[in-house]
């Protein structure tokens, strides 16, 4: 076997699967028109490829199906993270945007009017563009209390159509109603509807401290699952389901710091919950597509050094 048969065979994978110049392609095309034993090793591969592709490990197009697939595994694997990543950082920009900024009370801010039926509307000023109310009774006066408050937010301020929202208390003859304007600032909620019964004071609304406790949690949940990951290092089993645990309460953690830095407070606990939630699951499926590219890396590289 001559050197240029040498050198044909190292090509022949490649020629075979259509990977070559069109100078190369020339080359071996010409040399398997005499070369009969090149041309029977061409036809072996040929065959090979078409209809038994995995069929011996020996032959060598079979480490380049694999690196074929690999590559094409790979080249998902980046949209997928790329397309995820983009997700959260979208989802948390909205967060932000859309996050409410309540109005602290003011002459301007809201008109109560006193319907003739009984109901009250209450007319808000155009900067307003979203209300909530929260109602409870007190069974000790018997008075129906409302708690309302109005907020804008920064995607309302630059990018939508404000508008005058109004709002309506039915009228109930049963019972007294007390509407308070709550400022969630800290600071006292005002009285705008009904008798001052209580002198002293007219309650403060808190912000809900929930968004602590689950941060905690989360801390918690990471630093037993690192210890039990290095109780456990020798127990391969377990180990995989721990790594892939461990990106849980690190999502969550990144997903609260993102979206509400590190504000615990919060007056609108359900919707940031909310956004927390699937910033953290978006950051999750990000960190689990990214582990796989880092790996296929690692094992590339290693590839090429063997
Ligand atoms: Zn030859």
């Amino acid at each position: 076997m001559s050197d240029k048969c040498n050198l044909i065979k190292d090509i022949l994978p490649l020629y075979v699967e259509d990977m070559v110049s069109s100078d190369t392609r020339e080359f071996v095309s010409e040399h398997l028109q005499y070369c009969a034993e090149c041309h029977a090793e061409f036809e072996r591969m040929r065959k090979a490829t078409k209809f038994i592709p995995d069929a011996d490990p020996d032959i060598d197009i079979v480490p380049l199906k694999r690196v074929k697939r690999d590559l094409f595994i790979k080249r998902l694997q980046t949209i997928c993270f790329t397309a995820i990543l983009a997700c959260a950082i979208a989802t948390i920009i909205f967060g932000i945007l859309t996050s409410p900024k309540f109005f602290p009370y003011s002459d301007n801010l809201l008109n109560v009017i006193d319907v003739p039926d009984g109901s009250v509307i209450i007319t808000f000023d155009s900067e307003v563009t979203g209300y909530s109310c929260n109602e409870v009774f007190d069974n000790e006066t018997e008075t129906a209390i409302y708690r309302i408050n109005a907020w804008t937010t920064t995607w309302d301020l630059h990018l939508s159509n404000r508008g005058k929202q109004n709002m309506v208390i039915p009228f109930d003859r049963e019972t007294e109603i007390q509407i308070f304007y709550a400022q969630n600032d800290g600071s006292e909620d005002v009285l705008i509807y009904g008798p001052n019964q209580n002198t002293e004071e007219n309650g403060v609304t808190l912000p809900r401290l929930i968004l602590m406790p689950y941060f905690l949690l989360a801390f918690l949940a990471l630093v037993v699952l690192a210890i039990l990951r290095m109780l456990l290092r020798n127990k391969q089993a377990i180990i995989v389901w721990i790594d892939r645990a461990i990106p849980f309460p690190i999502s969550y953690m990144a997903a609260q710091l993102c979206t509400k830095g590190f504000n615990f407070t919060t007056y609108s606990s359900q919707r940031d919950f909310c956004i927390i939630i699937l910033v953290a699951m978006l950051l999750y499926f990000t960190m689990l597509t990214g582990k796989s590219l880092y790996k296929a890396k690692l094992n590339t590289s290693k590839g090429i050094e063997e």
